[in-house]
């Protein structure tokens, strides 16, 4: 009887502390948001990222908070020899940041650790060529996003796309798109959906525009969004993100349902954010 008892005790323990789990969570991090934002970080804002100046205030601040949590429960470590510095975390979390402000606090929560390389970095990469032969060649790298947690950077690339706001490239949006679609498991462009976005209105949107990208890329017709995003369709999904937040005027214009899609999925307007880049 008292083992009974004290088994149900310890259980009615682990209970409530599961269910509590999320709830200090949530506490901890409002912690983390209210302190005070550090002015050498604003600096690095206000000079460094176009896309931060073209928030509503609301959003900016909300971003502030956003980016302090970030950088206390991620780690960034400099390879080939690049030692981190506030400016290239603050530069980095700001915008993996903005994918999340209307995402219910979803820090990217598999995603422990991201590398940064000053410049391109090179990867042994494997294609099959049919039958039993595979070509294994170097191939340069801007960026990458793994399934296991790991998110790496070339910091010339982060420079050159923060500054260059309106291009549709921008490799930190790219790498977190894809760590959003990781979320569940292998990217396959569809990342974890919540209401009012469903998966079926996603699909059909998603494989439309999917197609007429690869069809006017193989016409050698101009595209608004960048011709990597017809390579497949988690690949689509970043391209769509990168161009969603820097050319949305012109997604909105020439890509409408692709456009409100991803509207309701970040939930963000960034058409109405008006031009300050
Ligand atoms: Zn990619």
């Amino acid at each position: 009887m008292v083992k009974t008892i004290l088994f149900l005790c310890g259980l009615a323990i682990v209970i409530s502390l599961i269910l509590a789990a999320p709830l200090l969570t949530r506490w901890r991090r409002k912690r983390i948001r209210d302190r005070a934002f550090p002015h050498q970080w604003q600096t690095t804002l206000d000079r460094k990222i176009p896309l931060y100046k073209s928030l509503p205030k609301p959003l900016q601040e909300r971003l502030r908070g956003y980016i302090q949590v970030f950088l206390t429960e991620k780690t960034f470590t400099g390879c080939g020899g690049l030692t981190i510095t506030n400016e290239m975390r603050v530069t980095i979390a700001a915008q993996a940041c903005l994918l999340l402000l209307n995402q219910n606090e979803r820090f990217y929560p598999k995603l422990n650790a991201i590398l940064v390389y000053p410049g391109a970095f090179v990867v042994n990469t494997t294609q099959s060529m049919g039958g039993y032969v595979v070509e294994e060649k170097n191939v340069a790298r801007r960026g990458e996003s793994w399934d296991r947690g790991i998110v790496v950077l070339s910091w010339e690339d982060i420079q050159y796309d923060a500054t260059h706001g309106r291009d549709g490239h921008n490799v930190v949006l790219h790498e977190f798109a894809h760590q959003l679609d990781q979320e569940g498991g292998r990217a396959d462009g569809v990342p974890f959906l919540t209401p009012p976005v469903d998966r079926a209105t996603w699909a059909q949107v998603f494989r439309r525009e999917y197609d007429r990208l690869q069809r006017d890329v193989q016409r050698g017709l101009k595209t608004v969004l960048d011709a990597y995003g017809a390579t497949d369709p988690a690949e689509f999904f970043a391209v769509a993100t990168e161009t969603f937040f820097e050319k949305a005027q012109l997604m909105q214009r020439h890509h409408s349902d692709l456009y409100q899609v991803l509207e309701c999925y970040y939930r963000l307007d960034p058409a109405s954010w008006g031009s300050k880049i």
